[in-house]
């Protein structure tokens, strides 16, 4: 079945590895009969800072309290042009996509900036939106990254923390926060580090990944009704 898949790409240079990442997840994404979107987010020069430019419309100009505008601008079609453009994409996409560079453990700060911006609550989260009854619900979500060091630096009892933990905020804290199930994270370790025929080697397993998981379901985002409240720990019985 065709697909809609939406590329959220956050690297500077054009040339880089990533960029090469993403240009051959379009090739054959679309070659494949699958639609692909693509915000390429420094050059549509996304600004990441969010404040009062996030919306046309003020609930309270004396203090600016991000969710509360966020739900209002939601009650009255009062995001920014930017946000609204991406918000359509993330409604529109069946399986979205973050490509970056691993970046002090993390997202770079323009992705981070997407997200903090573009992920609202209201049109996005709250009022009961979030987890199996999150947005996402029905869509699926991929990291695809790649990094400095190697593999091996990354694992239990290694110099750097596991690499599944450095994935939590966005796994979990993202995507599945937001309903989106979590497909595998596909990692290019070390991507500056061998040759070319080692990063051509490296594009050929990134585009099998991806049309592998075509048809595959994803971690689904944890089940509300296994962690009820006031605490939300999960249920033992
Ligand atoms: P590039 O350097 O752009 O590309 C690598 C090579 O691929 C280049 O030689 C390029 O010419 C070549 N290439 C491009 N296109 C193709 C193609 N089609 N076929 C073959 N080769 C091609 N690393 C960590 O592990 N942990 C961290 O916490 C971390 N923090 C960082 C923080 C900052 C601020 C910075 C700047 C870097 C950090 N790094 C970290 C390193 C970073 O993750 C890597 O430098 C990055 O992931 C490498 O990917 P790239 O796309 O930037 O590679």
């Amino acid at each position: 079945m065709p697909l809609k898949y939406f590329i959220v790409h956050a690297h500077h240079e054009p040339a880089s590895f990533n960029g090469a990442m993403t240009r051959r997840a379009l090739a054959d994404l679309t070659a494949a009969g699958h639609e692909v979107k693509v915000s390429d987010l420094y050059t549509m020069g996304f600004d990441p800072v969010s404040d009062r430019r996030n919306f046309t419309t003020v609930a309270n100009p004396a203090f600016l309290k991000q969710q509360n505008e966020e739900r209002h601008a939601t009650e009255h079609n009062g995001f920014a042009p930017d946000i609204a453009a991406e918000m359509d994409k993330l409604a529109w996409c069946d399986v979205l996509v973050f490509q970056f560079p691993l970046w002090w453990f993390s997202i770079p700060a323009i992705l981070k900036g997407w997200v903090d911006r573009v992920l609202a609550a209201g049109r996005i989260y709250g009022g009961g939106k979030w987890y199996s009854n999150g947005f996402g619900v029905g869509k699926r979500a991929m990291v695809s990254m790649t990094t400095g060091g190697p593999e091996a630096m990354y694992r239990q009892d290694c110099l750097e923390p596991p690499m599944e933990t450095l994935l939590v905020p966005i796994e979990h804290g993202v995507f599945w926060f937001n309903g989106f199930s979590v497909l595998p994270a596909f990692i290019a370790w070390s991507a500056a580090h061998g040759t070319d025929a080692d990063r051509h080697v490296t594009l050929d397993r990134y585009a099998a990944h991806l049309l592998a998981h075509t048809g595959t379901p994803g971690r689904p985002p944890l089940n509300l009704a296994d962690y009820p409240p006031p605490n939300f720990a999960r249920k033992t019985t």
